[in-house]
């Protein structure tokens, strides 16, 4: 996998590197990237290569349909990272659990034996096979770990997540467009550590938006073309309120993320209008914003509003939120999706007792289509998945069931209409009010 990276890099660029790669290990190219002896191509080729479909990828043939996929927060770091091939130091500075293997562990208690050191592509299991049937045209997660080596953790938090920047290929495994880094665990590891994730996925040709060098970096939208169908922008925010600390703002001169110090009307105006200087005719906009806590069904007045507004701006399509570790409400407001909380996708909280009644188990995959040229919801299914031995696998048909009639109850009062069919829980356009 690393191998034929490397060779596709080269290849595609016709960049020599220094050394020759091709004898190189994972760890002696990321250290001399680090070092700078080796010659980066260009971001744009890079990002070619991330976009590439693999071989036999079906992509959305109907060129009317726009087909999306989101996820919730893809955490890889901690006891996800101990099971991939290039661990980080195990030390954790919680309250109660000082060694990250502790989380191994416990999902091993609670599931049975993890096969360590795992493929690089383990963690996405049956997420493999829905993307490849369900064929969508981008694919956007919520990357909440930090990639990095640095041992400087931020010490107001309680909880620190990084992966090893050698361990970067399982991102790569899934092929994501688009990682979302505005959230409350890029900076765990300090503003070296945030530098580092940007230059490890950076390196890997993966592109991300909502953290950057500055703030222009971290507003910045990231614009992918899907040919033949429509421009597609995402912007990525987290909301004070998602545990990101004040200090990790991106100022004009300090990395850091795109951080919303409220959900008023005014910061809904603001965003909108920077969004209208930077959005062409026929572009499809996404919002992703990293918001609320982590449990509980109810939606704030405030996220409401604020999503609304957006909408109502007329320049938002698709409003991407997460944070919660559970499936939260689906609204279609003005014909236009709004998913409150994406819900968790992979995570090592296997065996984790107390919050059980929320199924946080569950992993759901949201293909969204819209209507390639409003924007409009033309349909969503929801395809659940569960997490065990820190893979992803295909969902119980009991716990199915279970999230059907759950999202059906957080999503009443907005009128939002979930029925059951094949491996997915759909939302018809025509069912919504
Ligand atoms: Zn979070």
């Amino acid at each position: 996998m690393w191998r034929s990276v490397i060779t596709r890099i080269v290849k595609s660029t016709g960049l020599a590197p220094r050394r020759d790669i091709d004898i190189m290990q994972r760890r002696e190219f990321l250290l001399a990237l680090r070092d700078g002896m080796l010659l980066l191509p260009p971001t744009g080729a890079l990002s070619a290569l991330a976009q590439e479909p693999a071989a036999g990828d079906s992509r959305m043939e109907d060129r009317s349909r726009l087909r999306l996929f989101f996820a919730g927060d893809v955490m890889t770091g901690r006891g996800i990272d101990q099971v991939l091939p290039y661990p980080s130091d195990p030390v954790l500075f919680e309250n109660f659990v000082r060694d990250a293997r502790e989380y191994v562990r416990l999902a091993e208690r609670a599931n049975g034996p993890i096969p360590k050191p795992v493929a690089y592509d383990y963690i996405w299991g049956a997420a493999l096979d829905k993307w490849q049937a369900y064929g969508p045209d981008l694919k956007f997660i919520n990357l909440e770990t930090s990639i990095t080596t640095s041992d400087y953790y931020w010490r107001s938090k309680g909880i620190h997540y990084r992966m090893h920047p050698a361990n970067v290929p399982c991102i790569t495994a899934a092929q994501p467009d688009c990682c979302m880094l505005a959230n409350n665990h890029v900076l765990d590891w300090g503003y070296s550590g945030l530098m580092e994730t940007l230059t490890s996925l950076h390196a890997a040709g993966l592109r991300f938006a909502g953290a950057g060098a500055n703030l222009d970096e971290a507003a910045r939208a990231v614009r992918l073309p899907v040919p033949g169908k429509a421009d597609v922008l995402v912007y990525g925010f987290a909301d004070a309120h998602s545990g990101v600390p004040k200090q990790w703002a991106a100022t004009n001169n300090r990395g850091g993320v795109n951080r919303l110090h409220e959900l008023s009307d005014r910061t809904a105006k603001r965003v909108a209008a920077a969004i209208a200087a930077e959005r062409r005719d026929g572009d499809i906009v996404i919002v992703s914003i990293h918001w609320g806590g982590n449990w509980g069904y109810s939606v704030p007045p405030a996220q409401r509003r604020f999503a609304h507004g957006l909408i109502d701006s007329g320049v938002v399509d698709v409003v991407y939120g997460h944070s919660s570790h559970h499936a939260k409400a689906i609204e279609c407001y003005e014909g236009k999706l709004i998913i409150y909380g994406a819900g968790d996708f992979i995570t090592d909280y296997e065996g984790i007792g107390g919050h059980e009644h929320y199924r946080p188990w569950l992993s759901p995959m949201y293909f969204v289509d819209l209507a390639s040229d409003t924007g409009r919801l033309e349909r969503l299914h929801i395809v659940p998945l569960q997490l065990r031995r820190f893979q992803l696998t295909t969902a119980t048909a009991a716990d199915s069931q279970w999230l059907c009639e759950r999202l059906n109850e957080s999503s009443r009062e907005f009128d939002t209409v979930i029925e059951a069919g094949g491996d997915s829980l759909v939302v018809n356009a025509c069912a919504i009010a």
